[in-house]
């Protein structure tokens, strides 16, 4: 079998459209631009390449964006300064503070302090309470951006056996919420789960969001199963390539390897998943693509939903 591979491009194009279309309707009947703030401290080149993005994105589909970056030595306090000034302003919809920040801050009482109606990023307790409870809330962007794929590409979730590898606040346990929203049957699993294998392989939709290259592997999938790849990893080592990638990849992915030092895998083996799984989202072109598309999706949601329109 050769799965269907399910492109996050169209999807990811197709919502930043929509979005588009709503914040032109936004302007011509409430005279409103949406605003993204975006907030980055230190030079992590990672989170640099995301917040441009981000910054981008927003300004291409007609969102007000705001890149706030910071050196790494900045206080605490003065971060916590700068998030309550962006709450106290009228056109500033959504706040993004770029995970990882440095040791010195503290992370938990910066995103607590974002006010929750501008929290585009979902992870403030009272978003994360409220989707547990199954009332309105903005919600994290990229377990969102999955539903969106799993809906779009027409896979039924209601009444089927979801498995999420891994229970991070900001991708497993928000994903395990949502396909519990959309009447998946749910089973979370993490590094102590026992045969974790016997537990993927009755998944008709297998989410892995471990951080850990190619590590699901065939034997973890059953036949026709859905697998979304949620993982972003760096490979560098040539085994490892030959390992994780067929005859039509491979050469490509050497050559990634050659000219920028590596190349960028997920948690799911792809090679194995082809001949496995019914359907595959790839890495690269895959989850990221929604990350991004429902970060704008959730700024024009705050703006509606902070001024109850
Ligand atoms: P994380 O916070 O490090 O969590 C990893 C999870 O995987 C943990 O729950 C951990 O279990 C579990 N795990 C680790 N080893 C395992 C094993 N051997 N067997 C079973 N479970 C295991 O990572 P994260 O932030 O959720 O990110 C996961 C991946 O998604 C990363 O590759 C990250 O880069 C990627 N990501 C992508 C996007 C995107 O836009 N596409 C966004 C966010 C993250 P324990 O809890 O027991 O330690």
């Amino acid at each position: 079998m050769t799965a269907r591979i399910l492109s996050g491009k169209e999807i990811a194009e197709a919502i930043k459209s929509e979005v588009a279309d709503e914040i032109s309707r936004l302007r011509a009947e409430h005279n409103l631009t949406p605003g993204l703030a975006v907030v980055r401290v230190g030079d992590d080149p990672a989170s640099a390449v995301y917040v441009s993005n981000k910054v981008k994105t927003s300004e291409a589909i007609g969102i007000y964006s705001e890149h706030h970056h910071l050196p790494d030595t900045v206080e605490h306090q003065e971060l916590l300064e700068l998030v309550r000034s962006l709450n106290d302003r009228d056109e500033i919809d959504g706040i993004l503070v770029q995970l990882p920040l440095p040791a010195q801050i503290n992370d938990r009482e910066i995103l607590e302090s974002i006010d929750p109606l501008k929290d585009v990023d979902g992870f403030h307790p009272i978003n994360v309470g409220r989707l547990s409870q199954g009332e309105k809330a903005l919600v994290p962007c990229t377990p969102a951006g999955v539903i969106e794929i799993l809906k779009r590409s027409g896979i039924e979730i209601a009444g089927h056996n979801a498995v999420i590898v891994g229970r991070s606040n900001i991708v497993g346990k928000p994903m395990a919420m949502l396909l519990l929203q959309e009447n998946a049957t749910v089973t979370i699993c993490h590094s102590r789960t026992r045969d974790l294998a016997e537990v993927t392989k009755r998944a008709d939709i297998l989410v892995a969001a471990i951080g850990r290259a190619g590590f699901v592997r065939g034997e973890h999938i059953g036949a026709g199963a859905t697998v979304i790849d949620v993982g972003i990893n760096n490979v560098s080592d040539l085994n490892l390539a030959h390992e994780l990638f067929g005859p039509d990849d491979i050469d490509k992915r050497l050559a990634a390897i050659e000219k920028r030092g590596f190349t960028l895998v997920g948690d799911v083996n792809p090679r194995e998943a082809l001949e496995k799984a019914g359907s595959f989202t790839p890495v690269p072109g895959g989850v990221g693509l929604l990350t991004v598309a429902m970060l704008m999706k959730n700024t024009v949601e705050a703006a509606k939903m902070r001024r109850s329109i």
